[in-house]
């Protein structure tokens, strides 16, 4: 590469500038405080945290966290111990960040470098915690999770019976909060949500006095006696509906649009796509959208974009990079080159994608790949 090929190199330009990238993610931090507050009115004077694990669902931990700062949250939960060194370094000291998948053995160090409080999911995290304590030289903070019957995370009844035994069982450690998880809370009739509250009330009262935390966003609309002293959403502040039988209590928080990169005129009979799965049976104009199955739109979730309100029908397969759509729909001329279209937004929520591409609106969020370009609004 000679000089003068070196300088014309646009180093200025991000890939993920609004001009080169080929979508853009737009996230409302101002909706996710609104729902923050939405969530808090629901819980009365009860304390809520913020769940911004993998990544705040795709739209970005630090982000997310900052805003909800801004709103007075000062508990946030992370899955993995990386995800909370990462937190810790974006909001600086103060939070308390809580690592749910609790403290890898031999990371304790890390965890304690970071100000981290483990979530303590069995009697070995809690003799690793203890250890931990003592060669720090001060209290640790945790919360420690019981499993009421979602048989995922958190300490077997036999073990918590085990350790309320032990009177050293908890030297070293500050006991901020008894928690457990709620396997059906997204289905209020389901009797195993009282069973787990019932289990959860047997099994902290065998545990050191402290708080207690039960609900994750759908848990909040189960009635009061679910709620305790802290609520741990995640989805609800992400727009993603708690109460799926009944209108949506939050605001959407995502846009995605693609840019049209192409359109065309196809025949009667022409095939379309990889693998030829749509063939035409009449004429029809085609747009070819810039984003495809790597930026998390699936491959099997065949659904459709819009544009100013009119519904646009994919056509064929989802490619890597590309979709094509009939726009046929369209006055022509309306949609050319560069144009954006939407595929999640006011037309198309992120619910009513998931349930097009038989899913979930989490994973919706969560595969929103890295291509896009994002832009964050009303922090
Ligand atoms: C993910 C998670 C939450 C948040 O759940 P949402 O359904 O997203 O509100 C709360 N608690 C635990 C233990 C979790 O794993």
């Amino acid at each position: 590469m000679n000089d003068s090929s070196r300088r014309s190199l646009p180093e200025d330009i991000a890939a993920t500038s609004e001009a080169v990238a080929g979508a853009i993610l737009t996230i409302d931090l101002g909706a996710i405080r609104e729902n923050y507050r939405r969530l808090k009115a629901q819980l009365g004077g009860v304390g809520c945290a913020g769940v911004v694990k993998a990544d705040g669902y795709g739209l970005g931990a630090s982000q997310v966290a900052t805003a909800l700062l801004r709103e007075g949250c000062d508990i946030f939960f992370v899955a993995l111990l990386g995800e909370g060194i990462a937190l810790r370094r974006s909001l600086g000291p103060g939070s308390a960040i809580f690592v749910l998948n609790g403290i890898p053995p031999g990371a304790e160090p890390d965890a304690v470098a970071a100000n981290l409080c483990a979530v303590v999911n069995s009697p070995e995290q809690l003799a690793a915690w203890r250890a931990a304590a003592r060669r720090a030289g001060r209290k640790l903070p945790a919360a420690i999770q019981v499993d009421s019957g979602m048989s995922r995370l958190g300490m077997a009844p036999q073990d918590v019976e085990r350790i309320a035994a032990d009177p050293g069982a908890f030297d070293g450690i500050d006991v901020r909060f008894a928690m457990s998880h709620l396997a059906c809370a997204d289905e209020p009739d389901h009797p195993a949500n009282e069973r787990q509250r019932l289990a959860f009330e047997r099994l902290r009262a065998l545990l050191p006095k402290a708080p207690a935390s039960l609900t994750n966003s759908s848990g909040i609309f189960l009635g009061q006696r679910f709620h305790y002293d802290l609520a741990r959403p995640g989805a609800a502040l992400y727009g993603i509906n708690p109460t799926p039988a009944r209108p949506n209590p939050v605001l959407p928080v995502v846009r995605l649009q693609a840019k049209v990169v192409q359109t065309r005129m196809l025949e009667a009979g022409v095939g379309v796509g990889y693998g030829h799965t749509v063939r035409t049976t009449s004429p029809l104009t085609a747009a070819t959208i810039s984003l495809g199955y790597a930026d998390g739109w699936h491959r099997r979730a065949a659904s459709a974009a819009w544009f100013e309100g009119v519904r646009l029908p994919f056509l064929g397969r989802v490619s890597m990079d590309s979709i094509i759509l009939d726009i046929s729909a369209l006055p022509p001329g309306s949609l050319g080159e560069g144009d954006l279209v939407e595929l999640l937004g006011p037309s198309q929520s992120v619910d009513d994608a998931a349930g097009h591409a038989g899913t979930i609106g989490y994973e919706i969020l969560t595969s929103l790949g890295h291509r896009f370009h994002r832009r964050y609004v009303n922090g």
